[in-house]
Parts: structure tokens; sequence; C-alpha cells
């Protein structure tokens, strides 16, 4: 389908974008424009201006501080993040975006669209959480910076204002980290995913099982342990053509315990 008339804007600077942003109510960010202009071919979105992030720099790239923190850029493509030698000091986030879809979505799809989308069934939401990102948020009032488990408000709904822009992700060190899911088909949409993290207290996060990512705190990796923290959740899962509610429940326990023994057995974090 075609897309109605839409005006078009690519600044050179995050303050530039922001300044697009404020003066038109209308105005959206456009990242990779994998979700973004298919929701608009679909007309289920009508933005009047796109602000193209893709001329920014500052919002591109990742860096690997000297105590192992990586600040990732939002710009930053799946692909880019799987090819940096920088982000191989968090293994799990190239092993995580390796999963998604296939090579052409990953080279046009960055992380801070993935994340900005806040699509329930999206690899990286449950592992921002999990392990324990936190997102720079800037807006005409400055910048203010947002745990993932704050950032994520509901299906398509997320921290950042109409007049924000995400500009950074920071990852702290670790290695004790996991992920399981089951997806349609090989390359398909998550069914049921979790993240885990076992870097200090174990911390589950599961995806596809509400609006936003679930977070489990289980005393141990043990699977039984896992599991039945995840049934003391009482989790509510929708029910869709891919998956009752009560089998993503059920898949809920055998993903999480496969995250959590993932994570705990890696050492080194
Ligand atoms: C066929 C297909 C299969 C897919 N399968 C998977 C999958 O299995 N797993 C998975 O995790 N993902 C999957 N995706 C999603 C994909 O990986 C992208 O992450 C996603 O489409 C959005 O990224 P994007 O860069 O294209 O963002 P866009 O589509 O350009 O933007 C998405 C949203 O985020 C907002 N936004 C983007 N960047 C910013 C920013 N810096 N600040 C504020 N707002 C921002 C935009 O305004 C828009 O609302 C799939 C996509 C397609 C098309």
């Amino acid at each position: 389908m075609l897309l109605r008339d839409v005006g078009y804007a690519r600044p050179g600077t995050t303050d530039e974008a922001l300044a697009l942003l404020a003066e038109d109510e209308g105005a959206r960010p456009l990242a990779g424009g994998q979700t973004l202009i298919n929701v608009m071919k679909a007309r289920a979105a009508a933005p009047d201006v796109l602000v193209d992030l893709s001329g920014i720099d500052e919002l591109k790239g990742i860096e690997l501080g000297s105590d192992g923190t990586l600040e990732i850029g939002p710009m930053t493509t799946t692909s880019e993040l799987i090819a940096s030698q920088e982000a191989r000091a968090r293994p799990i986030l190239a092993e995580v975006c390796s999963q998604i879809a296939d090579v052409q979505v990953r080279n046009r799809g960055t992380v801070g669209g993935n994340i900005c989308s806040s699509d329930p069934t999206n690899h990286l939401p449950p592992l921002m959480v999990a392990i324990g990102a936190e997102m720079t948020i800037a807006g005409p009032s400055g910048q203010r910076k947002v745990p993932a488990r704050e950032f994520f408000l509901g299906v398509y709904a997320t921290a950042v204002g109409p007049d924000e822009l995400l500009t950074k992700l920071t990852v702290p060190p670790g290695r004790s980290d996991g992920f399981a899911s089951v997806a349609v088909g090989r390359d398909g949409t998550c069914i049921v995913n979790a993240a885990a993290s076992a870097n200090g207290e174990l911390r589950v996060v599961l995806g596809c099982v509400g609006a936003v990512p679930e977070v489990v705190r289980p005393d141990s990796a043990d699977p039984d342990v896992v599991r039945k923290a995840v049934r003391a959740a009482s989790l509510d899962p929708p029910s869709d053509v891919h998956a009752s509610s009560d089998y993503r429940r059920a898949l809920a326990e055998v993903v999480a315990a496969r995250a959590a023994t993932q994570a705990a057995e890696r050492t080194g974090g």
C-alpha cells in the first residue's frame, strides 16, 4: 500500500532533531523504519513529519569504558552490534541480536527502534531489563536517565515522550547471562521469551506474557525453583493465533528455567 503524504527531515544533530519534534506535534522519529513504515502503510499511524535520525552520528556506535560499561547509540543496527568488538564485553547482546528475524531486518532495524517500539514480542526489551540497562532520554528540558525496568510502559508505549529522543543505552559489565525463547518457526516472532542475569542477584525477565517485560526473582537458578517463581507470578498472558494463554503460561516456566540455567552456568560476571 502507498504511504499517505508525509513531510521528511534529516537533521544532523540531536538538538536539531529535538527542535523538529518540538515544532510539530505530528512529528515522529524514524530509525530503521522496519516497524514505523509498516504501521504507516497499514494506516495504523499517520505522522505529519518523519524526523529521520540516520544522519546523526552522535546516536550511532558502541563504546566500551575501562570498567567494562558499554554505551550503545540507539541508531546502532542489530547487525552492527553483532559485528562489534566492543559489544563482546557483554556477550549476550550479540547472541540475542543474532536471533532477531533475518539479516535484512537486522541490517536496517536499530537497537533503539527495537526498544522504543515496545512490542511485547521483541527480543530486546526483556534482555535490557534483565541486564540492568539504563536509558538516556533527551528532551526540551534536558536529559534524564531511566532504568530499563521503568522504561517500558505498555504495548508500543515507553518513557520517551513525543518531543523526546532516546539518545543512549548504558549496559553495565557482566557475563553471567542467559536467553531462551520459543518462536513461530526459525526466524519467527517469539511466542514466549526469557532473559536472565546472574551477575549478583538472579533476575529472570519474561517477554510476550504481558504488555511489558515481567520480572521474576527466583532464590536460585535451580529449574524447579525458577518454575515455581514463575507460577507464583500469576501471569495472565494473551491468547492469539500462535498460542493460547495457558500454553504461554506453561512455556514461560520452561524458557525461564532454561535462561536461568544458562546464566548460572556462565561464570565470570
Ligand atoms: C519482518 C520483521 C520481523 C521482525 N522480527 C523481530 C523479531 O523476531 N524480534 C525482534 O526483536 N524484533 C523483530 N522485528 C523488529 C525489528 O527488529 C526492529 O527492531 C523494529 O522493527 C524497529 O526498529 P527500527 O530501527 O526499524 O525502528 P523504526 O521502525 O524506525 O521505529 C520504531 C519506533 O521507535 C521510535 N524510535 C526509534 N528510534 C527512536 C529514538 N532514538 N528515540 C525515540 N523514539 C525512537 C519510532 O518513532 C517508532 O515509533 C521485526 C521486524 C520486521 C519488519
